[in-house]
């Protein structure tokens, strides 16, 4: 058995991780475990123009033939929402630039080298077991992922980050609960990109909305998002009965025809909107996803895992306890990123039920009634 002692243990090594490893290496001892040993293929790729200005003020601009391989500017967004004309709204006024569609699976092996040249102690392929907190450190037991050679590493830790994304494992073994507000489900394909227009769409239909992307080596993602529960679950579990789907909705049908026997199927996720119910605690707290998770429709949820691991750097180099021990400033440093996260949700939502609100054709279908203000949320538990 190993057994290691650290200042910071992030668990998760996904955006939020990484960003948070890297900006808190300057101050600290860290150290990122992560349950995988590569980064797996994840929908979610376009990352906000104000982005640009965390990747830059942390040095991670890349050079630019790196960068070719990461991303690819995002001229703008079309949407058919509201009406069946084409709205679109560009990025060529915003100062921060244009968004970016990531290579998402490069994108997280370039931050992890990153974290790893800023010095931070980095362990890929260990999984979060479970934890004690005991002398006010949190004694952390990970394994390895290799059943063969199965083996536990212990962390003594300072401060835990929980940033496992959407199942939060190490708040869930505090039993925490999270709430959700929807059961919204995402199916995603990719394929090779056959079109000019470079510009991201999104186009509603009565039981969800379809989003397609051009990514960088000209692919494609196309995805379906809608209610666990409005579909039977076959249509998503493979491309033939997902293709029958895309072909009911034309606009749709016409990225995937030219490109029909090249088309990959990845499944489904969840991509509801979800907030755990406690977010910091003695020496600990939740980032990224494992704190809330977005509705897709934002394209906010990498940036917001950004932004708040760049605030808990700022927030722990403030409050200063892990250098030097203070219980009260242990519990000021939790009331102000509760606070702090709180607000973003707040925002979030009215934000949300202003887009969905945008869309009124189909008001007596199931999955636009839900997103109606006022109308009971949480009656969706997890
Ligand atoms: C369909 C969909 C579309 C989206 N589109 C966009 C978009 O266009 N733009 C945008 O900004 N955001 C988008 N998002 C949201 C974005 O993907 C997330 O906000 C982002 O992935 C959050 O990063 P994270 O690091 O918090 O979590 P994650 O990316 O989930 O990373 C969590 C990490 O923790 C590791 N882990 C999990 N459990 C353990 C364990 N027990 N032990 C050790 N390690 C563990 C995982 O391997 C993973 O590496 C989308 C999400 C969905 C579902």
């Amino acid at each position: 058995m190993n057994n290691y002692k650290t200042e910071i243990l992030i668990i998760g090594g996904g955006i939020a991780g990484c960003i948070a490893a890297i900006s808190l290496a300057d101050s600290f001892k860290v150290t990122v475990v992560d349950k995988l040993a590569l980064p797996a293929d994840k929908v979610g790729e376009s990352l906000a123009p104000a982005a640009q200005r965390i990747l830059n003020k942390l040095q991670l601009l890349p050079d630019e033939e790196t960068q070719k391989s990461l991303f690819i500017n995002n001229l703008g967004m079309q949407s058919y929402w509201g009406n069946d004309s084409v709205q679109i709204v560009d990025h060529l006024r915003n100062p921060d630039g244009f968004s970016k569609s990531l290579d998402r699976k490069k994108f997280e092996v370039y931050l992890r080298d990153k974290a790893i040249e800023k010095g931070v102690t980095c362990c890929w392929g260990l999984r979060f077991f479970n934890s004690i907190f005991e002398d006010n450190l949190w004694k952390v037991t990970c394994k390895s992922d290799d059943l063969k050679n199965r083996t536990t590493t212990i962390f003594n830790a300072d401060f835990v980050i929980d940033a496992t994304g959407r199942s939060a494992h190490f708040a869930k073994s505090l039993q925490i609960k999270r709430t959700s507000l929807d059961a919204l489900i995402s199916c995603w394909i990719t394929l090779p990109n056959k079109e000019e227009n470079a510009m991201s769409t999104i186009v509603s239909d009565e039981n969800g909305w379809w989003y397609t992307a051009v990514l960088p080596n000209n692919q494609r993602v196309l995805s379906y998002q809608t209610d666990a529960d409005l579909f039977e679950k076959s249509i998503f579990k493979n491309i033939d009965s997902f293709l029958e789907l895309i072909k009911k909705n034309k606009r749709i049908y016409s990225y995937v025809e030219k490109a029909i026997d090249q088309l990959q199927f990845h499944g489904t996720v969840s991509a509801n909107s979800t907030k755990l119910d406690k977010v910091a605690g003695k020496q600990w707290l939740v980032l990224g996803d494992a704190a809330i998770s977005f509705d897709p429709l934002s394209s906010q949820g990498m940036f917001n895992a950004m932004a708040c691991a760049m605030q808990v750097t700022e927030l722990l180099k403030h409050f200063n306890f892990i250098k030097e021990y203070d219980i009260a400033k242990v519990y000021r440093f939790s009331e102000v990123y509760t606070s702090q996260i709180n607000s973003i949700w707040k925002h979030y939502v009215k934000h949300k039920d202003l887009f969905y609100g945008a869309e009124s054709r189909w008001k007596d279908a199931i999955f636009w009634k839900r997103r109606q203000v006022g109308v009971l949320k949480n009656e969706f538990a997890l």
